[in-house]
């Protein structure tokens, strides 16, 4: 296998499918392992398609890679040998197809292949007075391919939506290997279906993004002052969140902490957090001195301005302060409409409860996603059967508040069967019959996000 795939992508980029990094991905901290029997680092698009054409024509399983962030296993190949092809499987990683196609800063586009990492983007856009807003939290190795794959969101999602608002044109390989473009550098095009939107979020599942268009925005003329409020319960601070919708103003981010997440993280929140702080907001204001003053009169009168670069230094650190309280963790995306949010933060407590785990909870208030988090400590085997027993519990939780299983980060391989809770027997009928019409022999990413 190995040397018919080197000779379309080079001897030095086709490598065992053994002892590399790319048979696993962030999914490794659930101890999720893949098995490939060739990892290919195409350089081009054509040799994409080259690669698929030959896995395609032999019953080879294609696991399409970006930067690996992934949180639900959807780059990793193969977890259980039942997910693997009838003839093996070929990880497909983009980080050669890395260059930027074209840009235009007066046209607010850009053109990039899919191995370029999200910051490279953002950076690009910066340094020409632009903005790429979508900012999920490990900007630095994700890839655009990746992004695109997960629809990803981030912070900054709430006021400028996520990935799928800023794709205007998808280049990507379909079965059997054929190399198609479907929109580009135009704004508007409703010619076809939304093929863009179905590549979109598809995880892989359906083909491999090779290049988008995309559109920037000129960056905000006022420099960004993030504002945080705490407060003594879980009703306050989202009635808190509330007020912020209500008085008209679109904050750019709007965050939460539980009280959970604060007693891991709380101790070097910049300046100290108020005696008594049960749940803290954050709203970030990008639109000049009036727009954080009236943040500040609708968060309340414990609101204030912060230094930005040091705050969200601490947001970004949330997370690993979680995990250190008992070195290891379980953590969701759930998502749930807004005026549910309150409900779904203290379920997620009472559902540790009930399973005798510690939980805590944070995220992205304004989009209603929650990251519910059930703390473990590493090795005890009888605590993680209780924590995966809770997070089915929390996927009805969030369906029964009107939410998703996911809000953010897919259902790769840990979520795969969730979604016919979700969804209608006939809902889940058309996502299948989608599937088998693009992906006619089950090839791309097999197992991943089934219903
Ligand atoms: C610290 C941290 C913070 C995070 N914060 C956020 C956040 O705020 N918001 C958020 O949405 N996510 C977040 N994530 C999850 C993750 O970063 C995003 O989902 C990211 O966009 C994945 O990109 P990637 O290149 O790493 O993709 P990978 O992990 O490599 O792949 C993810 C999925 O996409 C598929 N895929 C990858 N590239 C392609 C391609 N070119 N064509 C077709 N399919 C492809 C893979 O098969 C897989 O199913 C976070 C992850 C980490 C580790």
């Amino acid at each position: 296998m190995r040397t018919d795939l080197a000779r379309i992508v080079g001897e030095p980029y086709a490598l065992p499918g053994t002892g590399t990094e790319y048979t696993q991905d962030a999914s490794i901290a659930m101890g999720l392992r893949g098995h490939a029997d060739a990892v290919v680092l195409p350089g081009t698009a054509q040799e994409v398609a080259d690669v698929v054409a030959w896995c395609y024509s032999r019953g080879v399983a294609i696991v399409p890679r970006g930067g690996g962030t992934g949180y639900s296993g959807g780059a990793t190949p193969a977890p259980v040998p039942e997910a693997a092809g009838p003839e093996g499987t070929v990880v497909v990683a983009l980080d050669r197809l890395d260059r930027i196609r074209s840009f235009d800063p007066g046209l607010w586009r850009i053109e990039v292949e899919a191995g370029v990492t999200t910051q490279t983007i953002a950076r690009r856009a910066r340094e020409n007075g632009l903005m790429f807003p979508v900012d999920p939290g490990a900007a630095e190795a994700s890839q655009i391919g990746g992004n695109i794959a997960t629809n990803a969101g981030g912070p900054h999602c709430f006021k400028y939506g996520v990935t799928r608002a800023w794709v205007t044109g998808l280049e990507a390989v379909l079965a059997p290997g054929e190399l198609v473009r479907v929109g580009g550098p135009t704004r508007k095009d409703v010619a076809g279906y939304d093929l863009v939107g179905l590549l979109t979020g598809s995880e892989g599942t359906l083909g491999i993004v090779t290049a988008a268009w995309l559109r920037l925005l000129p960056a905000p003329a006022h420099a960004a002052v993030p504002v945080a409020a705490a407060y003594p319960t879980v009703d306050e601070g989202c009635a808190a969140i509330e007020a912020v919708l209500a008085s008209g103003v679109v904050p750019a981010t709007i965050e939460y902490l539980d009280a959970g997440a604060l007693a891991a993280a709380g101790g070097s929140f910049p300046g100290g957090l108020p005696t008594g702080a049960q749940f803290l907001v954050i709203c970030e204001a990008d639109g000049g001195e009036d727009e954080v003053r009236e943040l500040v009169e609708a968060l309340g009168p414990d609101a204030r301005a912060h230094e930005p670069r040091e705050l969200w230094r601490w947001r970004d650190g949330v997370g690993i302060a979680v995990t250190a309280v008992q070195g290891g963790k379980l953590s969701e995306d759930i998502g749930v409409p807004l005026d549910r949010l309150a409900e779904g933060i203290v379920g997620t407590v009472e559902i540790g409860i009930r399973h005798g785990l510690e939980a805590c909870s944070w995220g992205h208030a304004g989009d209603g996603n929650l990251h519910s988090t059930f703390l473990l400590t590493p090795g005890d085997h009888a605590q993680l059967e209780r924590a995966e027993a809770a997070v089915e519990e929390l996927f009805d939780l969030a369906i029964a508040l009107g939410g998703t299983v996911s809000g953010e980060h897919g259902l790769g391989w840990l979520k795969r069967g969730q979604l016919s809770k979700q969804w209608s027997p006939a809902a889940v009928r058309a996502h299948s019959a989608v599937k088998t019409a693009l992906d006619p022999a089950g090839l791309f990413n097999p197992g991943k996000k089934t219903p």
